[in-house]
């Protein structure tokens, strides 16, 4: 069995995903990236730079509303590579809805894959990982720290997923396998690009001039601290989660 450490990412056809794929390839991480057909993103961009950065991987289908397809998803990297080192939950989806205008189903649609979907990804990890394993998932400032009109139950999700990574932890770490979250502030990436479900371009432009670090983030700004979160130098961090914001959310407001 070869020595290099695997990880599975789930939606790393685009944004973030995509960045941690390609920092996972440049320190010898080989990734099964995660692509959702349901989406335009082309994985083949993905392969290409990971490529292009000395770095081994294979593209995978998933769709994290769905237990077998997540179970075979996580397989793929035993299958391809003998062995899965780290599992990273970082497919979501954002869309906008007033309290009032929350059904039923918009609600349970959104938690299938930004909370549900997390469980999914973990376990699946969690099944075939060992010792020195560890798992990271990506919540969010809305729902971690602040409430965001119109997305109740994406805050939700993003604030339940604190809470999964927590108790994950406590209940994988006799096992030698480490779980945290990143809380990622304003990142530009088609998530955030989308006018209608999130900022859009001009309004990421607008909040950009008030965060601390005057811009909003890149996605390899998130993909560097996800890399680190799994790797053995943060050993003994554990059911932590990180925010990645630029300073936004420290930065008073009178
Ligand atoms: P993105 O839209 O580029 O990435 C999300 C990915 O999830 C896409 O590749 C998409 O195809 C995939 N996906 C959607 N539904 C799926 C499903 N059912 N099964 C599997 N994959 C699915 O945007 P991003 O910003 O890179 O998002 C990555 C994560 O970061 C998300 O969880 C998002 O909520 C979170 N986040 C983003 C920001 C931001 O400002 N961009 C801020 C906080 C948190």
């Amino acid at each position: 069995m070869s020595e290099a450490r695997v990880a599975i990412i789930t939606g790393a056809a685009s944004g973030i995903g995509r960045a941690l794929a390609v920092h996972y390839a440049g320190q010898g991480v080989r990734s099964v990236i995660g692509t959702f057909p349901g989406d335009p993103h082309d994985p083949q961009e993905t392969l290409r730079s990971v490529r292009d950065a000395g770095g081994e991987a294979v593209v995978h289908e998933v769709d994290v509303r769905s237990t077998a397809s997540v179970d075979a998803f996580a397989q793929r990297a035993v299958d391809e590579y003998g062995r899965l080192d780290y599992a990273v939950a970082n497919a979501g989806i954002l869309r906008h809805s007033s309290l009032l205008d929350m059904t039923d189903a918009r609600w349970t649609d959104m938690l299938d894959v930004d909370l549900t979907g997390v469980l999914r990804t973990l376990r699946a990890g969690a099944e075939r990982m060992t010792e020195g394993g560890a798992m990271v998932a990506v919540s969010s400032i809305a729902g971690a720290v602040y409430g965001w009109e119109g997305h109740a139950h994406y805050a939700a999700a993003k604030a339940g997923v604190l809470g999964l990574i927590r108790s994950v932890a406590v209940e994988l770490g006799p096992q030698g396998i480490r779980a945290n979250a990143v809380i990622p502030g304003l990142i530009e990436t088609p998530q955030s690009l989308d006018p209608v479900n999130s900022l859009g371009p001009d309004g990421l432009a607008r909040a950009g001039k008030d965060i601390p670090w005057g811009r909003v983030g890149t996605p390899a700004e998130v993909a560097s601290v996800i890399a680190f979160l799994t790797s053995s130098q943060a050993g003994y961090v554990t059911g932590q989660s990180l925010i990645v914001d630029g300073g936004l959310t420290v930065k008073m407001r009178a």
